[in-house]
């Protein structure tokens, strides 16, 4: 696992490497944005860890120029300033998440996890957890050998769920990944979906998967 850090504080360059090496990662260090975008160019990274503010090039710059060539790398931006603008331009550009200097390291860590994790289930084809199984290309469910039957709309939202297992997903992040469209707040919808799902996958079956984050939405994981 190999991170570019397009950083141009020495300080935080090394204080992020370092931390990253510790953790079993591979780290390159840019510091200006010119030899960030050449390295980003070059060499295939899981992910780049973008300071906004550089020197050459901004980290704006360099996400919209990647993006352009269609370089599809995970870039997490670190931008001085909690404005909202800033937030906004880089998600619109392309960014898969930002972080508000000054940060804590385990939450950046905990942040790459995600995103390193996020990218590896988009690739899975067949996903297992306790003795449920999905089939991601010929949208089949099993638990054990009984093959459950759901609609279209249930296999989506089971399919959201058990890709992003462990991580706590809001009804408006499901309501927009699985319904393509902006509830408002009508979220009714995913609860009452959610209780269908539950009804076919968990209830006949002794380790129940879906679980209810009070107050914040819902979490995939089999709890022992
Ligand atoms: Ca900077």
């Amino acid at each position: 696992m190999r991170i570019l850090i397009v950083e141009d504080e020495v300080k935080t360059a090394a204080f992020l490497s370092k931390g990253l090496k510790e953790n079993g990662f591979a780290v390159d260090i840019a510091e200006n944005g010119i030899d960030g975008l050449n390295l980003a160019e070059q060499i295939p990274y899981e992910l780049i860890i973008l300071d906004v503010m550089l020197p050459g090039l901004d980290g704006f710059s360099i996400l919209g120029s990647l993006r352009q060539q269609n370089n599809q790398i995970r870039v997490m931006l670190l931008t001085a300033r909690d404005e909202v603008d800033d937030r906004v331009k880089g998600l619109e550009l392309g960014a898969d998440d930002y972080l508000v200097k000054p940060f804590a390291f385990s939450e950046l860590l905990a942040r790459i996890r995600t995103l390193l994790r996020r990218g590896e289930s988009r690739d899975i084809q067949k996903i297992k957890i306790a003795n449920l199984e999905i089939d991601a290309i010929k949208h089949r469910v099993f638990r054990g050998d009984l093959r459950i039957d759901l609609s279209p709309k249930e296999f989506q939202l089971l399919l959201l769920m058990a890709r992003r297992q462990g991580e706590v997903l809001s009804r408006t992040v499901i309501s927009e990944q699985v319904w393509d469209i902006n509830f408002d707040s009508d979220t009714n919808v995913v609860d009452v979906a959610i209780r269908r799902l539950r009804n076919k996958v968990d209830d006949p079956f002794q380790h129940k998967l879906i679980h209810t984050v009070r107050g914040v939405g819902y979490v995939f994981e089999l709890r022992k």
